[in-house]
């Protein structure tokens, strides 16, 4: 019988309570604490001497026990056992509080390992409940001692005992599932040997080694998992667009695609003309046009006979795509409707009956678009805008409704390669890296406060030339919480703590700068307006009718106003990375000179190191990479978990780090894609077992 097979109690000494402590932290089977890994090591190899130690600092000491220890009971309850002990060049009293039992222990002219903070009164060295070990002259002590993630009812020792006990079996019981031509390549020690080194490592030298392996074969496994996972999804039966001649949707067209456009349109078009539902990812920075190439596939889906959707965020950008994609789609004898939660009843019922009635072919909506009773009479392409912002029940919406539908999802958070790898391994990407000619670079600045007249007067000069102005406040109110659902994921919580300055709210804003400059035309628009209202004023803004929009976030996504040319972030130290490019994507869209002036005065590193970032550069990735190293991976990978993907990536990685280990992914990646090309999992059961355990657990993670 398998020990690695059987329940954790198989393990010596384990009966239902450790057995529990065990499932806490997600060991089953016994085989399962292979893959416990240690949470860190100490460094016990390093041994000090008593008088060249940091004092205050954890260290190693060798010592010789020179007194037999006491015992002395201070009040009831509490005793602490006290003796000295010496090396070459000092001595050291060593005590521990209510651990009576050790008095046998220690043996006076015995050597031991001790491991902890030396302290220093009056010139003598002391330590309190140091870890100790004996010297044993047969074997050397390890240099690293591992310390595990542990839980209620279970000891550093008990799972030490533990892993010990399933790394013997292992050397019996244990294959190792990568194929040897694979692990040779990347260099990588056999499986046995790396899951001793990672347990109880002999040397730092080897402690590397078996990590790069264990984290080389969580990626492989994951990027397996995903191939897989993708593939298996993949049902035949969704409509066929053969029709896909745009040449009639160009000539309406003020400008030429770019070739990034066209090649990715040309991607598009050839996915929905295979009977396998589209499954395709379209990024590319802000304002590189994406909203073209969905309009020319939701062009051909009705040129096909077929009804398409167009699901957006915010009302805001649903109103726009609208306006903007009307007119055109129109002259092709397209007809469009508007599905918001914001219209009345009777105009949603009506819209609800022209879908079902197969009166309308292209539906542009937000949520609403997924509530009761929208049921369209011939659905064939679903195109979900800036997905990123969606939640969890629109992917439910898709998985239910959009079975042979076509999906393609567009993003514009440029996220780090390695990411994209993981968050999009399910889909087909297509990207857009080439900004539509004649745009120009945002120049963007960093200024404090002592800036504010200066700025309000380059506020004037832009509108003075006819250019409109955005001001972003992370507030809607005085004292306010911060605006919409998007800040929470967006900023770090280190961000936090660097909150000083008082906030600036939109609305008293408004108010305090059109005091200042009553001929100007400000206005102001939050989330927490109507959307009627916030109507009025989006529109009102791009027609030219206000010079100058204080605002919240719910500009930030997809907003498209040519005509403005200043944006203005204010406690810009509050705003994460993306969200500041997002920002910024907001300014720049028409041919006016255009900038981006970032207020704050923190004195906050990261904050500090963010808006520098933003000032150095324009590009997208580049920021993106820039915000991973200063946010670790968790944060870009949460707002993804919301995508419509099966795996929500790197933060459940046991060893693994995304940002450590980018070059190692990019290897497992491409090794898995060549394996799968060319092999068949099924020659390789136990890889194949192992991919099969990390789906299974994927997938129970999910649902
Ligand atoms: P995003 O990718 O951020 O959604 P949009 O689709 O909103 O970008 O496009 C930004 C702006 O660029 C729009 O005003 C659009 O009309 C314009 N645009 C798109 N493609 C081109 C092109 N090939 N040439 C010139 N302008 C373009
Ligand atoms: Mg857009």
């Amino acid at each position: 019988m398998s020990l690695l097979k059987s329940p954790v109690t198989a393990l010596h000494g384990v009966g239902a309570v450790r057995a529990e402590g065990y499932r806490k932290i997600g060991v089953c089977v016994a085989g399962d604490l292979l893959w416990h890994f240690p949470r860190s090591y100490e460094n016990r190899g390093d041994v000090k001497m008593l008088a060249e130690a940091v004092v205050g600092e954890k260290q190693a000491f060798v010592l010789t026990i020179a007194t037999k220890p006491t015992v002395a009971r201070v009040k009831r309850g509490f005793s602490i056992l006290k003796f000295r002990a010496f090396d070459a060049t000092g001595t050291c009293e060593i005590t521990y509080f209510n651990q009576d039992f050790l008095k046998n222990s220690f043996l006076v002219g015995e050597e031991y390992r001790f491991y902890g903070k030396l302290e220093q009164k009056g010139g003598r060295f002391g330590m309190s409940s140091p870890a100790h070990e004996p010297m044993n002259a047969k074997q050397p002590l390890a240099p690293l001692f591992p310390i595990y993630p542990s839980a209620e009812g279970l000891t550093q020792k008990q799972i030490k005992s533990g892993v010990h006990e399933v790394l013997s079996a292992a050397e019996s019981e244990l294959c190792d599932y990568l194929p040897d031509d694979i692990r040779l390549k990347n260099r990588l020690p056999a499986l046995l040997p790396a899951l001793r080194g990672i347990h109880m490592p002999e040397s730092y030298e080897e402690l590397v080694a078996a990590k790069r392996r264990l984290v080389y074969d969580e990626l492989f496994l994951f990027a397996l998992a995903l191939r897989l996972s993708a593939k298996r999804e993949r049902k035949t039966g969704a409509p066929v667009f053969l029709e896909n001649d745009l040449s009639a949707f160009l000539a309406l067209l003020p400008y030429r695609l770019t070739g990034a456009q066209s090649r990715a349109v040309e991607e598009i078009l050839s996915d929905m003309a295979k009977d396998t539902p589209m499954n395709r990812i379209l990024v590319g920075d802000v304002g590189c046009g994406k909203t073209v190439c969905a309009a020319a596939a939701l062009y051909v889906a009705v040129k096909n006979g077929y009804q398409a959707a167009l699901m957006v965020p915010t009302e805001i950008l649903a109103r726009q795509h609208a306006a903007d994609l009307e007119p055109l789609l129109e002259k092709l004898g397209i007809r469009v409707t508007l599905l918001l939660g914001a219209l009345t009843e009777k105009q949603k019922r009506l819209a609800r009956e022209a879908i079902a009635a197969r009166e309308t072919d292209v539906v542009i909506g937000t949520q609403a678009l997924i509530g009761e009773g929208v049921e369209f009479s011939s659905l064939g392409l679903v195109v979900i805008d800036e997905q990123h912002r969606f939640g969890v029940n629109q992917r439910a919406w898709l998985a239910e409704k959009g079975k042979l539908v076509h999906t393609l999802v567009m993003s514009a958070t440029p996220i780090p390669r390695t990411l994209a790898l993981t968050a999009y391994g399910g889909l087909d990407i297509s990207k857009i890296d080439e900004i539509p000619p004649g745009r120009q670079k945002v120049d963007t600045f960093f200024v404090g406060e002592s800036y504010r007249e200066r700025l309000e007067a380059f506020i004037r000069k832009q509108v003075a030339e006819g250019g409109s102005v955005y001001i972003v406040c992370p507030a809607v109110e005085e004292a306010d919480e911060e605006e919409g659902d998007l800040l929470l994921s967006e900023i770090g919580e280190s961000l936090f703590a660097e909150k000083k300055t008082p906030l600036k709210s939109a609305v008293a804003y408004t108010k305090e700068l059109s005091e200042r400059h009553p001929d100007l035309r400000i206005s102001f628009v939050h989330g927490k307006m109507k959307s009627a209202d916030k109507d009025k004023v989006m529109r009102a803004f791009s027609e030219g009718e206000i010079d100058v929009l204080v605002s919240t976030t719910v500009i930030e996504v997809g907003v498209n106003v040519p005509n403005a040319c200043l944006m203005i972030v204010e406690n810009a130290d509050r705003f994460g990375l993306s969200q500041l490019h997002q920002l910024r994507g907001r300014v720049g869209r028409g041919t006016r000179k255009s900038y981006c002036v970032l207020v704050s005065d923190t004195e906050g590193e990261n904050a500090v190191k963010r808006l520098k970032t933003m000032c150095a550069t324009n590009d997208g990735y580049e920021i993106a990479e820039t915000d991973l190293k200063l946010r670790g991976p968790g944060d870009f990978l949460r707002p993804m978990a919301n995508m419509g993907i099966r795996q929500s990536g790197g933060t459940e990685f046991r060893i693994a780090d995304l940002c450590e280990d980018g070059d190692m992914l990019l290897r497992a990646f491409a090794d898995a894609e060549e394996f799968l090309a060319a092999q068949s999992l099924a020659e390789y059961p136990a890889l194949s077992e192992k991919v099969q355990g990390m789906l299974a657990e994927n997938e129970s993670r999910i649902n």
